[in-house]
């Protein structure tokens, strides 16, 4: 039950799970804490012209934690992780992995690594468990190309000195895209075979801010498996609900994996929900709506009515987002607003 259940008809939480109308259980939590970031890689941001969130318009570290508390120990949810924007550039963000650490959560990262090289060690010492890294080519030419920044050394060091933190799995993830750095999916599994890091090939996404996308833009998981198991054969890992179709190396090198949103869509066994860092609860990367949380939060909410919008939100997901069907929608906010 609720700490704090306020008066009313109907007492929240009504289950100990979210469990939307087509019987997904949510066990997982994404939370963006800034819309900010010092990279504009060129699938996700515009390289100029995005108006940032005031910093009052930011959920406190606090306000997250409440939420993060009341999902985990009213609802169930089982990991958490922290994104953006680059969630490395909201100021002290060691001190919110602490407080999320004590939470009975696997707690994971995503960042672009640009910091990583300073910032593994206290996030590492703070609690921080797993992290993913992403990387987009190992060229430095190609990289200040699609990120509009020279910082292919940073990441690398960063990479490396997440592995020495004791952060475990370090994985990178690598969106492709046709024509720009397909060439590269070779060169990044032997990356991950040498590194002994777990490469994630992401298929590209409508959420990029120039509006660019096309579906001929997608490189699919089976050209990128086959490209990959053509050098390095490839035995399938059983699916879990979480979201990467995974491969071992057959010659014990270790794993990769791909991210197929478009070409292979898991939407049936999607178990995520997302807090974006102005406070708005969505049930989808994809979603056209959003419930206001932090409305809610500034208004003296007790956890019994925050639990009635959680619930809501989750009750009124859809079954997926039809990415390439008529009745895809893109949402208003890129990917960098909405936190990936
Ligand atoms: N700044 C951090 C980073 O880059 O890892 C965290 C936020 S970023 C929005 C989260 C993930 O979304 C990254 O792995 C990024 O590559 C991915 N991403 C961004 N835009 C995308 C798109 N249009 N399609 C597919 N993946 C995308
Ligand atoms: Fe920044 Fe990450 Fe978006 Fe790149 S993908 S612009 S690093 S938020």
């Amino acid at each position: 039950m609720p700490r704090n259940p306020g008066p009313g008809p109907t007492l929240w939480p009504v289950s100990d799970r979210l469990i939307d109308s087509f019987g997904r259980v949510h066990r997982d939590l994404r939370i963006s804490v800034t819309d900010r970031c010092n990279f504009r890689c060129r699938y996700c941001m515009p390289a100029e012209g995005l108006e940032w969130l005031s910093r009052e318009g930011l959920l406190t570290f606090e306000e997250i934690e409440r939420v993060a508390r009341l999902l985990v120990e009213d609802y169930g949810v089982e990991s958490i992780r922290l994104t953006g924007g680059e969630p490395t550039v909201r100021a002290r963000l060691p001190t919110l992995v602490k407080m999320l650490a004590r939470l009975p959560v696997d707690l994971c990262l995503t960042t672009n690594g640009a910091t990583l090289d300073t910032m593994a060690s206290p996030l590492a010492e703070a609690g921080l468990k797993r992290i993913n890294v992403s990387l987009d080519s190992l060229r430095r030419d190609r990289f200040e190309e699609l990120t509009l920044r020279d910082g292919l050394p940073a990441v690398l060091a960063g990479v490396d000195r997440a592995i020495e933190a004791g952060i475990d799995p370090v994985k990178v993830n690598v969106v492709v895209m046709r024509g720009v750095n397909d060439d590269e999916i070779l060169a990044f599994a032997r990356f991950g075979r040498e590194r002994g890091v777990v490469v994630r090939f992401i298929e590209f996404m409508p959420l990029d801010a120039d509006e660019e996308w096309s579906d001929r833009s997608v490189v699919s998981q089976s050209e990128i498996i086959s490209t990959i198991a053509g050098a390095f054969p490839l035995v399938p890992v059983e699916r879990t609900s979480a979201p990467a179709t995974r491969f071992r190396y057959e010659d014990g090198g270790g794993e990769v994996g791909v991210i197929a949103s478009v070409t292979e869509q898991f939407c049936d066994s999607c178990d995520r929900v997302r807090l974006t860092a102005d406070g708005q609860f969505r049930n989808c990367l994809f979603a056209v709506d959003e419930f206001d949380m932090r409305g809610l939060l500034r208004s003296g909410a007790t956890d019994s009515e925050i639990g009635e919008m959680l619930e809501r939100a989750v009750g009124s997901k859809w079954a997926g987002h039809g990415i390439g069907t008529v009745d895809f929608i893109r949402p208003a906010r890129s990917m960098s607003q909405i936190g990936g």
